[in-house]
């Protein structure tokens, strides 16, 4: 069943309630543009207690920082959010439809945008080791800015064999009180070794049999030999995009596994944005996935998109 699309589009939908998307909403908010922010509830950093490293934010649990926004964007008249999941977007004349959910009694529902903003995320795949998953945001985690200071002092292990296990380690040196780099049976790539040859980092060769949390940390077990206590360890997720609108609307992708964005959020799609962890610029190799530059980087587009809307309505 194809629901009408609705004759008075939206200046913007915003696909994602995370940093990036609340953001963007606020901007549009504060340009009175009418928006429409979409959020599925699923947050990259769902399973973190706090976040850190943003100035005047440092220590909030991230649940609260969604709620301020929120708050916040219920002061602006033109903003509605809806906890909804949109399942498509496309192309409509010089606009796009939006497609929610599943759709449910009543079938699917369409809304019509003039732009879009995707603020949508990515997904972390982590290393397949046993016990890894549930430590995953509290114990184990993924980036030394985040996550890093909270180790202070303390036996910090590194999983991998590939050069990010000696930058990860090199950055951990003034935190942690002793390195231990967890090569889960493999072979440390050339090179690898030399470097943390000159630094005090201990390096245990096993596979990893298994990662339980423990009144201090965690605890490492390995196929054979003893156990290490360690309070945190960091290890290297993989990334991919969480929503399959990139790829519906045929967006630039780089080689980082997301859609390419130009230095004001502008995808290669005339009228769809991008911010947050789905898209960089190519002067940079990933993503900064950080909350402030999410958040930055929605407030860079949405004023991108309504600096493009009002073009299109005033012409030279
Ligand atoms: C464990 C962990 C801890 C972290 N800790 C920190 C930290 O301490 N400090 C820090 O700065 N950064 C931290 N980060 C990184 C930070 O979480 C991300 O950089 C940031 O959340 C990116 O914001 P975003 O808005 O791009 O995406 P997200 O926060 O992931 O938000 C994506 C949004 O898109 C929505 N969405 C997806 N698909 C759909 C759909 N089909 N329909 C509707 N909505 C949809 C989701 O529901 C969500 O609302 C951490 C990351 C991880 C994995």
């Amino acid at each position: 069943m194809t629901a009408p699309v609705p004759s008075n589009p939206y200046d913007a939908v915003v696909v994602g309630g995370g940093p990036a998307g609340l953001q963007a909403a606020l901007t549009l908010g504060r340009m009175h543009r009418r928006t429409l922010l979409l959020d599925s509830g699923e947050y990259r950093n769902a399973p973190a207690e706090h976040l850190h490293n943003f100035v005047t934010r440092d220590g909030t649990p991230p649940a609260e920082f969604r709620a301020a926004a929120r708050a916040e964007l219920a002061a602006y008249a033109t903003v509605t959010v809806r906890e909804t999941a949109a399942s498509a977007v496309v192309q409509d004349g010089a606009g796009f439809r939006v497609e929610l959910g599943a759709g449910g009694a009543h079938g699917p529902e369409t809304l019509a945008a003039r732009a879009m903003v995707l603020a949508t995320g990515m997904r972390d795949t982590l290393p397949a080791i046993p016990g890894l998953e549930p430590l995953f945001g509290t114990v184990a985690a993924v980036c030394p800015y985040c996550h890093g200071h909270e180790l202070s002092g303390k036996h910090v292990a590194v999983l991998g064999s590939g050069p990010h296990v000696a930058r990860v380690a090199f950055l951990l040196e003034r935190i942690a009180s002793r390195l231990t780099v967890l090569t889960d049976g493999a072979g440390l790539e050339p090179g690898i070794r030399a470097q943390l040859d000159g630094a005090e980092v201990a390096v245990r060769p096993e596979p990893v049999k298994e990662l339980s949390r423990s009144a201090t940390g965690a605890t490492v077990s390995f196929a054979e030999g003893p156990d290490e206590e360690v309070g945190g360890v960091f290890v290297a997720a993989g990334f991919a995009q969480r929503a399959p609108f990139a790829e519906q609307l045929g967006l630039r992708m780089l080689a980082s596994g997301a859609a390419e964005i130009d230095a004001m959020g502008r995808t290669s799609v005339p009228g769809v944005f991008a911010a947050g962890d789905m898209a960089h610029t190519a002067a940079l190799p990933m993503p900064m996935a950080s909350v402030l530059t999410a958040a930055s980087s929605g407030l860079v587009a949405a004023a991108a998109l309504d600096g493009d809307l009002l073009a299109s309505d005033h012409p030279n």
